[in-house]
């Protein structure tokens, strides 16, 4: 570590060394040039004086495998985790400039699309911090999530985002941990177990490491692979045109990490995108072996020494290709290969949604991947007889549909993932339960012991010290320890939630922190919002099962309610959104438009001034959604019961004092437990009452015609009130609403009216409702992603 005096030397020499060589003095510097400087010395001292590596302890080395990192901005929280961040500030005072501007000139690195992506960067920050070992394995996309604005219309509108294309220098190429990455071909036996393969195409694996700063702890790296070859190579040959279009059938081996697929839990079944996933394994699971036999160790003590984690199952062709190597490249037989291969790999299942369940054309795979289809076959031959033995034969079929791994003419990804691993688990409790209870209870009976629970956390280096610095002082103030290594912690400002002097300073930062935010909106969208109102926010991926057009129905009832009643007594209300949806998913598009267009209306209607006004923002991403979470009041997490595996969202919400309003649904039970019943506010149907619902037979016309309310929301949708006399615009969105529902957005409107009625109550009774959020913030430390790291090391990732 550096000593302050040792900084301010290396800080001096850097920028007078960047200023000659531009031929200018520091005062003529832009914003853009101190962040250039700031970041160029930040990941050299990094580098250079911050240690690498934790020493494996108890628990095996983490290889963190993800096509998604949503790592946000790093030059502040490296320098926090650094312990130099009041320091280069008051290097940067001399100059009369400050750092929270110099941090604003960051790129969000976008390589994720949403909270699965954010996941793995909170736990790549935790395991940094509590020194596991660990690599994160991902891929180095050209061009991130698209970035998003919006239309004349209100429509989301789409452009590239190639995040490092001017500069970013938080990352170094690692020339020499080339990876060579081969397609198609043909297989050949050879003898008993013993195949070759003869790929047609190979294409190199470029390695770039960004190293990942944990607070006070070590450095590793975050090493992302990128796709590079000389020649371009011919998808049609090896499928029917069925998966491509025509204009994309000659794909460049350059391409094929040029885009992240903007799809969020749904899968499109692109065999660029099993390219890509074939790209990131073959890669990463190399450069694990390399690695470990480099110390000298040998393949079969792999599972003692390493764990390959799965997030989801984008990685799930890892265990073949590990197979692969073993039989095909180290000559083992299929018996030790096995050994070692399911004693190495970990799976996190994300979602229940079957349009999220990954499954490929088995035709696809055997074309791109001709080896691997070969040993899923085997694997999945031998789970066969295993459920044969473990299944009388009444119980067999139903069995066997459920596990399978081959079915259908299709490879299903959850299924390999499930039967090669160690461990399963899911990301919050309710969601582990329904993986056992409604996904596969038949693997639950097979593998007793494999499946578990860790529910998701968020680092509160980023998500509470660096997005809310205010709060953390008071916190600071309050706590002995630091509560940023141990939110645990947090629990000591419990006895202070009815403290006069406490609660006043606990608001006057929500104030600020919302007047701040209001200056965003108005900077952003050229609306002054009213702060004293209550600032309700649901910023999270656009998705029918989020149920943002729930949200969107209470604010067209409330305005009709308004306009109709002028005089009653109201709470002051500013809605909040923001979010993207995926570029082909046309009803998200359209609940994204209909916000927009509710949003016109109201935001220009004289009588709704400073009572009734709505903010979307657009391009959410991580640095927006450190500028948003600190002002919230309320945190939506309104998804159908059953549906969100976790939400994370929910978690850094509450944790900056906002008061959720949700469903039972995913981590938001949880953080109902933990915070107390009183400090949130719980509608809807739950898991059961949905599944009643649906046995029933659900019908939601019958909703619309028994609820003139609800009725008048969705007809004014229709007559083009809201779209300038377009009563086309929204046509999708309406017939969707009255004759399909899958969500049961209808079924849940009356409950979450009642709910919204009950959240105004409160906020009136200002002291009850600081105490609430007070209780909320000091209540919640379990949401530590620490926590969630170190349960997987005491129930997955243990020796
Ligand atoms: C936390 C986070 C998410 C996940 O939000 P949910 O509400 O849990 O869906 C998505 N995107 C960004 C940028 C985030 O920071």
């Amino acid at each position: 570590m550096l000593s302050s005096q040792q900084f301010q030397t290396l800080f001096d020499a850097t920028l007078n060394r960047y200023c000659e060589a531009r031929f200018l003095t520091p005062s003529q510097l832009s914003d853009t040039q101190w962040y250039q400087f700031l970041a160029t010395l930040s990941h050299q001292t990094v580098l250079q004086h911050f240690p690498a590596n934790a020493p494996l302890a108890n628990t095996r080395k983490v290889n963190y495998l993800s096509m998604e990192f949503l790592i946000g901005r790093l030059l502040g929280n490296n320098l926090l985790s650094l312990g130099l961040y009041d320091e280069t500030n008051q290097q940067l005072a001399k100059y009369g400039k400050n750092l929270v501007d110099i941090l604003e000139q960051e790129r969000d690195p976008s390589l994720g699309n949403g909270g699965l992506g954010r996941l793995a960067a909170c736990y790549l920050d935790s395991m940094a911090s509590l020194s596991q070992p660990a690599i994160g394995y991902g891929l180095h996309y050209q061009y991130g999530l698209f970035k998003q604005a919006f239309g004349d219309e209100g429509q989301q509108l789409e452009s590239g985002d190639g995040w490092e294309r001017d500069f970013y220098p938080q990352q170094y190429h690692r020339a020499d941990f080339r990876q060579t990455v081969g397609f198609g071909g043909k297989v050949s036996l050879i003898s008993g177990d013993k195949y070759a393969w003869q790929p047609e195409w190979t294409i190199f694996g470029e390695a770039f490491d960004l190293p990942v700063v944990g607070y006070k702890g070590v450095q590793q790296p975050l090493r992302l692979w990128q796709g590079y070859s000389e020649s371009a190579f011919d998808l049609a040959t090896f499928n029917d045109g069925d998966y491509l279009d025509a204009e994309s059938r000659v794909v460049d081996a350059a391409k094929l990490t040029k885009v992240l697929y903007p799809n969020d839990n749904h899968a499109e079944g692109k065999a660029l995108r099993l390219m890509q996933q074939y790209f990131h394994c073959a890669c990463s699971v190399a450069d694990i072996l390399k690695n470990h036999l480099a110390q000298g160790r040998t393949l079969e003590q792999l599972p003692e020494f390493e764990v390959i984690q799965l997030n989801d199952t984008h990685p799930a062709i890892a265990i073949p290709e590990l197979l692969r190597l073993l039989l095909d490249q180290y000559d083992l037989s299929w018996e030790q290969a096995w050994a070692i291969a399911s004693k190495t790999f970990a799976y996190t299942n994300h979602t229940l949604l079957p349009e999220a369940l990954e499954q490929w054309d088995q035709k696809l795979l055997t074309q791109l991947l001709p080896r691997h289809i070969l040993i899923i076959e085997r694997i999945n031959d031998q789970l066969r007889q295993q459920v044969e033995a473990a299944f009388d034969k009444a119980e067999f079929d139903a069995a066997w549909q459920e596990t399978a791994v081959l079915f259908d003419q299709r490879v299903r990804m959850a299924n390999l993932c499930v039967v090669g691993s160690f461990a399963v688990n899911g990301v919050a409790q309710i969601h582990s339960d329904l993986v056992v209870s409604d996904l596969f209870p038949a693997y639950a009976r097979l593998f007793e012991g494999r499946f578990h629970n860790v529910t998701n956390g968020i680092t509160p280096r980023r998500w509470i010290r660096q997005a809310n610095p205010k709060l953390s002082a008071l916190l600071d103030q309050h706590i002995q320890g630091d509560w940023t290594q141990d939110l645990s912690l947090l629990n000591q400002i419990e006895p202070l939630a009815k403290n006069p002097a406490f609660q006043t300073a606990y608001r006057a930062i929500k104030q600020q922190n919302k007047q701040a935010l209001a200056a965003e909106i108005e900077q952003t969208l050229g609306l002054k919002v009213n702060c004293e109102a209550i600032f309700d926010v649901q910023i999270k991926r656009f998705h029918e099962y989020k149920r943002q057009h729930l949200n969107l129905l209470n604010i067209i009832a409330t305005y009709q309610s308004l306009k109709a009643n002028p005089q009653q007594d109201f709470v002051p209300r500013v809605f909040i959104f923001a979010g993207k949806a995926a570029p082909g998913y046309f009803m998200a598009k359209q609940i994204i438009q209909a916000i927009n267009g509710v949003a016109n209306v109201i935001n220009q209607d004289p009588d709704m001034q400073g009572k009734l006004q709505v903010a979307f923002l657009p391009d959410y991403r991580v640095s927006l959604a450190e500028k948003i979470i600190p002002a919230a009041d309320v945190s939506e997490q309104i998804s159908l019961a059953g549906k969100e595996a976790s939400g994370t969202g929910n978690m850094k919400l509450a944790l900056n004092g906002a008061i959720t309003l949700g469903t039972l649904d995913g981590a938001n039970v949880e953080i109902a437990e933990f915070a107390g019943n009183e400090n949130v506010v719980i509608f809807g149907h739950t898991v059961d009452s949905v599944r009643e619902l649906r046995e029933q037979g659900y019908v939601s016309k019958t909703y619309y015609e028994q609820d003139a309310v609800l009725k008048q929301a969705i007809d004014t949708l229709a007559d083009g009130t809201f779209s300038n006399g377009d009563t086309e615009r929204f046509e999708a969105l309406v017939n969707d609403m009255l004759n399909h529902d899958y969500f049961c957005v209808l079924a849940d409107f009356a409950s979450y009216r009642e709910a919204q009625d009950i959240v105004a109550k409160r906020y009136q009774d200002q002291t009850a409702w600081v105490e609430s959020t007070i209780l909320n913030t000091a209540r919640l430390g379990a949401f530590s992603s620490d926590r969630s790291i170190r349960d997987y090391q005491t129930r997955i990732w243990k020796k």
